[in-house]
């Protein structure tokens, strides 16, 4: 078979641990496998060197900054390889420029383009274990970019799609995917599988154990995607096409931390002028989120949205150029609590029994938001693992 793995941060921390997932790697080798390995940072470096360029600057420039943090993956990389090699394989580390990935110029969230896989195949055919640093491409001017947080997982899906892996897998420190964040709620099961289209939304609403664009092309491409855990041999989650099997409802309960609200008063209620603030954030990339707007009175409205926390400060800033006349004001402790499940397309009453649930334990909903298959309620901050774990409770997700 040719299998893809991503180790991620906690699996490759330590030097011991980079042997040990040197070891992992060369048992599947050993079985008669060909194999690509795609690796993160070492935990805490990522974070560790976007602290070193604040230590400079409060907004440093997103080339140099791409520049700095695609240095920690390839740190990773190497260091892999020659503890393979030391065990006695042929390996190579490639950045991810060698390893063929191409993609936009958007530093720091950039979208790959495509994967020219000519080196990892010459590589594989020489017998080599390829050893690939996450999270990095290159742009058509050959500067350095990066995929965004958590976007390891994204590489390797990518490069299983343009080398036709048979398997993906994602190597991690929890045993899978969970109904809920294992470290919030420590009755949260495991999940055996789930489908894309779960896992997508549990992903874009904050459960960081695969990253929502990996999951989006995993989807796309059709790849046999499996999480599991570095640390065991337990077997993993599923993440598959197929429709859901009888059963559950919900299939989980995601909390995401990274969430603003932006309200906007005494905007006036004609046409025209929505379109016009929800533009210029658009133009910016802004990821609005949960839009809301009453009932105008007296010819003016109020609008109220949801931001990612860390665009907060881009948006107010977008939304000062605008020369209206209304106010602005925004909140950043909150956090999103959302339900999942494909069952909610057939089932009536899961609403209902969550907003009981919240009042119940006097918890306020400031916000509420639904599609076909999720629920998302904003609460404040300090609710946000007590909401997750009451929710799980009510929905019986620990059975
Ligand atoms: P890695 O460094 O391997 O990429 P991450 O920290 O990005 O790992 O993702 C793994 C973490 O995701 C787990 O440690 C867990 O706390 C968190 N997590 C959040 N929601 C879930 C969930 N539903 N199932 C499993 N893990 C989850
Ligand atoms: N090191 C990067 C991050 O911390 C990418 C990744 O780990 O997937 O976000
Ligand atoms: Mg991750």
């Amino acid at each position: 078979m040719l299998i893809v793995q991503k180790y991620g941060g906690t699996s490759v921390g330590t030097l011991e641990r980079i042997n040990l997932v040197a070891k992992r790697v060369a048992k599947r080798k050993d079985e008669g496998n060909a194999i690509v390995v795609v690796v993160s940072a070492m935990s805490g470096v990522t974070n560790k060197l976007i602290d070193y360029a604040e230590f400079f600057s409060k907004n440093p420039s997103s080339r140099e900054l791409d520049m700095l943090l695609s240095a920690g993956e390839r740190v990773t990389s190497s260091l892999l390889a020659i503890a393979l090699q030391e065990l006695g394989y042929k390996a190579v580390a490639f950045s991810g420029r060698q390893a063929g990935l191409k993609t936009d110029s958007f530093h720091t969230k950039a979208k790959i383009e495509l994967i020219d896989p000519t080196s990892i195949n010459e590589a594989l055919n020489d017998d080599k274990i390829v050893v690939i640093a996450g999270f990095q491409g290159v742009d058509k001017n050959g500067d350095v970019t990066t995929l965004g947080r958590g976007g390891s997982d994204l590489s390797a899906v990518a490069i299983a799609g343009a080398i036709k892996a048979d398997l993906c897998e994602i190597y991690t420190d929890v045993d899978g995917v969970y109904t809920t964040d294992p470290r919030i709620e420590p009755r949260a099961r495991k999940l055996d599988k789930i489908t894309y289209d779960e896992m997508l939304e549990l992903a874009s609403l904050g459960a960081k154990v695969l990253q929502n664009r990996s999951v989006e092309l995993a989807k796309k491409l059709n790849i046999n995607l499996v999480t599991r855990s570095s640390f065991n041999e337990n077997d993993g989650t599923l993440i598959t096409g197929e429709k859901k099997m009888e059963g559950a409802i919900i299939s989980g309960i995601a909390l995401d931390r990274n969430q603003a609200r932006v309200t906007i008063r005494n905007v006036d209620d004609k046409p025209g002028v929505a379109a016009k603030i929800f533009k210029i954030l658009s133009t910016q990339e802004i990821n609005v989120d949960m839009i809301i707007q009453n009932i105008g009175t007296d010819g003016v409205a109020n609008i109220g949205f949801t931001v990612p926390e860390n665009e907060l400060n881009q948006t107010l800033k977008a939304l000062s150029n605008l020369d209206d006349s209304f106010s602005v004001e925004s909140d950043s402790n909150i956090v999103k609590v959302s339900i999942v499940g494909i069952g909610m397309k057939s089932h009536s009453g899961i609403a209902a029994l969550a907003f009981e649930t919240l009042a119940k334990n006097g918890i306020n909903i400031q916000m509420i938001s639904t599609s076909e298959i999720r629920i998302s309620i904003i609460v404040e901050a300090k609710y946000g693992e007590l909401a997750v774990r009451i929710l799980h409770e009510a929905y019986e997700l620990y059975k």
